[in-house]
């Protein structure tokens, strides 16, 4: 999937805030404070204006052992999270944006549903 340097992170920034919405136990400022961190540190990268995303996700990733501490520590918070998420990984290789119509049955919650159109998301699909 090609995608452009500038819709890269402004899905990865899409996905930032709508992702600790649920999980509301949880104080979504810290998950976004180091997602922000990582992304304003990537966006400093060599990177090209677009590639697939695959290029994109290799070369950060090939970067973060040089990076800053502070920018290590703020990848460690977040990597699981972008490493299991369905969401972003569909903004990022499926071309798709962030869903914006709760399915009526599961109501915008995440979940692991497979019997329903709207799969994991909890969000009926954009087209
Ligand atoms: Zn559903």
């Amino acid at each position: 999937m090609r995608i452009k340097k500038v819709d890269y992170f402004r899905k990865f920034r899409a996905w930032g805030s709508i992702y600790m919405n649920q999980y509301p136990h949880e104080d979504p400022s810290i998950f976004q404070n180091n997602l922000e961190k990582v992304i304003t540190w990537a966006e400093t990268l060599d990177l090209p204006e677009e590639d697939e995303t695959d290029v994109f996700c290799g070369k950060i990733w090939r970067a973060l052992p040089e990076a800053p501490e502070d920018i290590i520590k703020a990848y460690g918070y977040v990597q699981i999270d972008i490493d299991k998420s369905y969401c972003l990984s569909r903004l990022l290789y499926c071309g798709e944006e962030l869903r914006t119509i709760p399915c009526p049955e599961h109501k915008g919650r995440w979940g692991f549903i497979r019997d329903c159109i709207c799969g994991d998301s909890g969000f009926l699909p954009n087209d």
